[in-house]
This record gives structure tokens, C-alpha cells and sequence, in this order.
């Protein structure tokens, strides 16, 4: 076993100890380590520990989290990201095998989009001030009472249907 495997085993026991604590699993791998930006962190997140944070917090199908055919690797870091980098509370309301509908290749079904809901409606805005520092956000769609919050998103974004939801894209 080489080196890297070790660390990086050890480096996910440690999270699987500690939580939401912090940093990517690979940071040394990646050296993201040596700056403490936010743009930095953008290393590949566990998907097994990702799995857990969403499944603790809440989660439709959480399990998609664990297959590489339902969800991409960039959506995994985008939302551990979001656990790990003090983001307000907030559920996963959809993936990709929850969605209600289909949405094509470069959507959910194509594994690269997620759909969110602050835990506590005061976070709205808390949330959205974390997905426009996510480094791995690519697009943001606007549902329900997120839509009152536009003015505030710094990534391209669109108006989604009128469920109260926050929709991420990293494609
Ligand atoms: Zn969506």
C-alpha cells in the first residue's frame, strides 16, 4: 500500500471521527492545504463521507451520493464543500433518482445538479452567500422564496419552478 492510499485512509477515518470538520480528504494530495481560501479548497471530497453528512442531515436518496452512474465527483465536492466549509444547515432535497422529472444529460440525471433547502428559512440568504463562494458551482437556479434573493447571486443563475429550493449545477 502505497503512501498516498495510507494517508488517505487515515485522513477519512479522521473525518468519519470528527464530522463536518473542514477540508477536502485529499487536501495534502492536492495542496489545497497551503492556502486558507476558500477558491483553494476544491479537492475531492469522500464520497462514503459526503454519503453520511447528507444522510445525517437529511437527504431524499442519499445513496446516490455513493454511485459514480447518479451523482459526478464534482457534485460530491460541491456539497461537501458546503458541509465542511460552515454552510448553514440545509437539506438535499433532490439528486438525481428523486428527481421528479427528467432533466437530461447535463442535469440531475446526468448527476451533476442538486437541489437545496436551508434547514432555517432565516438561512436563505447565508446559503446562497456559500453557494457563490463554492468553487465547484457552476450554475445556480432559483425556486420558490429563493427567487426573492437573485439579486444576491454572483454565478449565472435561472429562475426554477416555485418550489422553495436553491438548484446547483456543476456541469
Ligand atoms: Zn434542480
Amino acid at each position: 500500500m502505497s503512501t498516498r492510499v495510507v494517508s488517505f485512509f487515515a485522513i477519512s477515518l479522521v473525518f468519519a471521527a470528527t464530522g463536518c470538520s473542514g477540508a477536502p480528504d485529499d487536501a495534502a494530495a492536492t495542496g489545497a492545504d497551503e492556502s486558507s481560501s476558500e477558491e483553494a479548497l476544491s479537492g475531492n471530497y469522500n464520497r462514503q463521507t459526503v454519503y453520511g453528512w447528507a444522510k445525517s442531515r437529511g437527504a431524499d436518496a442519499p445513496g446516490d451520493l455513493l454511485s459514480a452512474n447518479e451523482t459526478k465527483q464534482k457534485l460530491v465536492n460541491a456539497l461537501g464543500w458546503l458541509y465542511g466549509y460552515n454552510a448553514p444547515r440545509f437539506y438535499i432535497s433532490a439528486l438525481n433518482s428523486d428527481h421528479p422529472t427528467r432533466d437530461g444529460a447535463h442535469g440531475h440525471n446526468g448527476g451533476y445538479c442538486a437541489d437545496l433547502y436551508a434547514e432555517n428559512s432565516g438561512d436563505m440568504l447565508a446559503l446562497i452567500q456559500k453557494i457563490n463562494a463554492n468553487p465547484n458551482v457552476t450554475q445556480v437556479g432559483l425556486g420558490g422564496a429563493y427567487k426573492n434573493y437573485v439579486s444576491h447571486v454572483t454565478k449565472p443563475h435561472f429562475m426554477d419552478n416555485n418550489q422553495t429550493h436553491v438548484h446547483i449545477s456543476v456541469y
